[in-house]
């Protein structure tokens, strides 16, 4: 099967973790020994989150008096690409001798006439006081929205429209290669009216750029994998409950949090209802138990999975 898997930040950096150098290795060599028995098995590319990772060198960059302006959004995104990229290469070579590894720096195409630039919504960066955001707001050109009783910076998020490198993870994957490519969702650029491609400060949604990929890549499944089993309906109520197996309908009547479980939802979706493959929402450790369809929220046509059993929709739980 050719498996196209979605890291989560959150498997990468664990709320509360130190964002070190050395933290962050530890825990992709965790991710890596979790998904590297996959490779021997599936043709096998890898996206990776990158919040917790841009938002720090965001910071970083707004505190480096040298510079005349901080690094933009499409700069950092390329920085953390390298970043995460390298401690994924290294770990999946590490685990995987004599396999091809390779880890691409790769751009998402988004629409200028995209409506997300109109109403930029997708928090960025830390927390401040109205005052101090409404400063950096006009120092910077920053647009700043109210999150919760804080104030934040806010950029859009358009939708992925296609990952310019597409032909060349195909090449990759088909000469036995192991690909890492699209993290963060990708360099969002846009393609002016001279064919020519230009970074923009966005911030493209993983999930989404993953399935995109999936489906341009005709792969078989989808994994979204991140730090809980399950999607679940009702979620942190009492009487909250796993989603097993089910349909791409099935999963939009649920009202997912857009921050979250939303895009993964959304991601899962989209790849099932233009393939007909199959999409799953579940944990890193069950990567392997997920495709033989004994964990994991998963996503099929007809709820059904492997697609010739009789599993009606929610009777895996
Ligand atoms: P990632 O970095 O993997 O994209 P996110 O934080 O974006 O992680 O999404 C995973 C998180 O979604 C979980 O840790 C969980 O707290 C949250 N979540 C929100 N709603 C749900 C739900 N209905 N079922 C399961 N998890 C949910
Ligand atoms: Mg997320």
């Amino acid at each position: 099967m050719r498996v196209v898997i979605a890291l989560g930040g959150n498997a990468l950096l664990r709320r509360g973790d130190r964002p070190d150098a050395a933290v962050q290795h530890t825990n992709i060599q965790a991710a890596v020994a979790a998904l590297a028995p996959l490779a021997h098995r599936h043709e096998l590319v890898i996206t990776h989150g990158n919040g917790p990772q841009v938002g720090l060198l965001a910071l970083q960059s707004a505190a480096d008096r040298s510079l005349t302006s901080p690094y933009p959004f499409d700069v950092l995104g390329a920085e953390t690409q390298g970043m995460i990229g390298y401690w994924l290469l290294q770990s999946l070579q590490n685990a995987l001798p004599g396999r091809q590894v390779c880890a691409l720096l790769n751009q998402t195409l988004v629409s200028a006439a995209d409506p997300a630039f109109a109403n930029p919504a997708k928090f960025v960066g830390p927390v401040y006081e109205r005052e101090e955001a409404e400063r950096l707001a006009a120092e910077r050109g920053w647009t700043v929205k109210a999150d919760g009783p804080h104030w934040r910076r806010v950029v859009p998020s358009p939708d992925p429209q296609r990952v310019v490198e597409t032909r060349l993870i195909r090449l990759l994957l088909t000469s036995g290669a192991v690909a890492v490519c699209a993290g963060g969702g990708g360099v969002p650029v846009i393609r002016d009216e001279h064919g020519q491609l230009t970074g923009v400060e966005a911030v493209v949604d993983k999930d989404l750029t993953a399935a995109l990929l999936a489906e341009a890549l005709d792969a078989d499944a989808l994994l979204l994998l991140t730090d809980v089993p399950q999607a679940m309906r009702r979620y942190g109520t009492p009487d909250a409950e796993p989603i097993g197996r089910t349909t791409p309908a099935g999963l939009r009547a649920e009202p997912f949090p857009a921050g979250s479980m939303g895009p993964k939802a959304e991601a899962a979706c989209r790849f099932v209802e233009l393939t007909g493959g199959m999409a799953a929402i579940g944990s890193l450790h069950d990567a392997q138990a997920i495709l033989d369809g004994s964990a994991g929220t998963v996503v099929t046509p007809n709820g059904r999975y492997p697609q010739n059993t009789n599993d009606a929709p929610g009777s895996q739980t």
